[in-house]
């Protein structure tokens, strides 16, 4: 530990150390840590998990969840569970996802296919809706599949990419949107928290200028669901998709969840038009009938056994409340700045995310010309964050299962590991 030859900030006060128990004694939220496998029993491989944005913990109740489900759900109902529980499943999960940490109301969110195979869904759905306009807004700094997809369905449906030059340490602001939409803008994508550099965008004010233009907007959710509270019906959201498997712990390739506005339900149909979108899945008809309700955009079997775990940790934010999950997390997030400040600023490093608390998500994104090696090496070690280009050590602080100790811990160590990698 450093001495001090001026005060600590009161943040950091008395010392890093003991300025983290005393949060993590003060956290309303702490005893959700031991609800996840290998915390506080010792028994984690990992000192410090900094990418719970990346891959969520496993919850030890999911653990019992499948395995009880491999054994009396899979084995003992076999076919009889389609009828009894697995049809309805994807319906309500979403809708206890919806009323969780959403905002959403029933009857409007599903799980579904992975988030690109959603995206592309209903980005396809939306610009079909609008067929005499022309152009899709999205951001330079949006995640690859997002990008990747649209300029797939501008070239399949003879549409125009409109790109927003995003600040890669900041991201879209309201301005930005409102200087590019107009009367041909049929949709506009863009991602709630921004996966770089965690900058949280304002869902409500840009939904409202999408609107005054006529168009549609869909929210890319994987970033926020879980850790940042939506509003979506509150704000007349069109469309969003998200990622499961980041801070709602469903797993390596958990499928991804969708959300489609009640008043767009019976006036947009999506284009894999599989037998369980069909209004009737068992008629099995000579031709599609898309389903009245929020049926309509799923396309094959749903994968039930990929859909469980997401469940407990849905159940614990809404036993949390999902104000409380916001607050731990800008108090984790504003802990990991002031270390940063504190430890990594006179080592070169910079913040490439908000400062301000209110702008940012559940995570931030340092920048060192080494944070490259500092990943690798850190990983080596058992202190897990990722890198993104350029030179960003993303630290990503998942609410539930993150502890302040575990920040100093982790931070000590990018400290440690920047200090030998520049000295060599
Ligand atoms: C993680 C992430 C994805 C991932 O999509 P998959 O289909 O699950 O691989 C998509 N978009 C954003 C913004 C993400 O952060």
């Amino acid at each position: 530990m450093t001495d001090f030859d001026t005060a600590p900030p009161a943040a950091l006060s008395p010392d890093p150390l003991s300025a983290a128990r005393a949060l993590d004694a003060a956290d309303p939220l702490a005893a959700f840590r031991s609800r996840f496998a290998g915390i506080d029993d010792g028994s984690s491989a990992v000192t410090a998990y900094f990418d719970g944005n990346s891959l969520g913990r496993p919850t030890r109740a999911s653990i019992d969840r499948i395995q009880r489900f491999l054994v009396e759900g899979w084995g003992d109902r076999l076919i009889r569970g389609w009828d009894e529980e697995w049809m309805e499943l994807p319906f309500a999960i979403g809708d206890d996802l919806g009323r969780a940490a959403l905002g959403a109301a029933a009857g409007q969110t599903f799980i579904g296919d992975s988030t690109t195979v959603l995206l592309y869904k209903l980005a396809r759905a939306a610009v079909d809706s609008l067929p005499e306009r022309s152009e899709i807004v999205l951001d330079t700094d949006n995640f690859p599949t997002d990008r990747y997809l649209l300029d797939g369905i501008a070239r399949e449906r003879g549409l125009r990419l409109v790109w927003i030059e995003a600040d890669t340490e900041a991201g879209v602001t309201a301005e930005q949107v409102a200087a590019v939409v107009g009367p041909q803008t049929a949709l506009v994508v863009l991602s709630h928290v921004a996966y770089r550099s965690g900058f949280l965008a304002d869902l409500h004010t840009i939904t409202r200028i999408v609107h005054d233009a006529g168009a549609l907007v869909l929210w890319d959710l994987c970033h926020s669901a879980g850790s940042v509270p939506v509003e979506l019906d509150a704000a007349d959201v069109d469309l969003a998709v998200g990622c499961t498997y980041k801070y709602l712990n469903g797993g390596p390739g958990s499928p991804a969840f969708g959300y489609v506005n009640a008043r767009l339900i019976p006036h947009i149909s999506q284009p894999i038009q599989g037998w369980m979108g069909a209004r009737d899945v068992f008629l099995m008809g000579p031709e599609y009938v898309p389903a009245d309700s929020i049926r309509r955009f799923l396309s094959g079997t749903p994968p039930i056994v990929g859909m469980l775990a997401m469940r407990d940790t849905i159940a614990m934010i809404e036993e949390a409340g999902i104000a409380a999950v916001r607050a731990k997390s800008v108090a984790l997030t504003e802990f990991a700045v002031a270390l940063a400040d504190e430890w990594l600023t006179p080592l070169g490093v910079t913040l490439a995310s908000p400062r301000d608390p209110e702008r940012r998500g559940g995570h931030i994104t340092l920048s060192h010309p080494a944070m490259r090696e500092v990943t690798a090496l850190l990983w080596q070690r058992d202190v897990i964050p990722d890198y993104r280009d350029p030179d960003g050590l993303r630290v990503g602080l998942s609410p539930l299962s993150t502890g302040f100790e575990e920040v100093c811990t982790g931070m000590a160590a990018v400290r440690d590991a920047l200090g030998e990698l520049t000295h060599d």
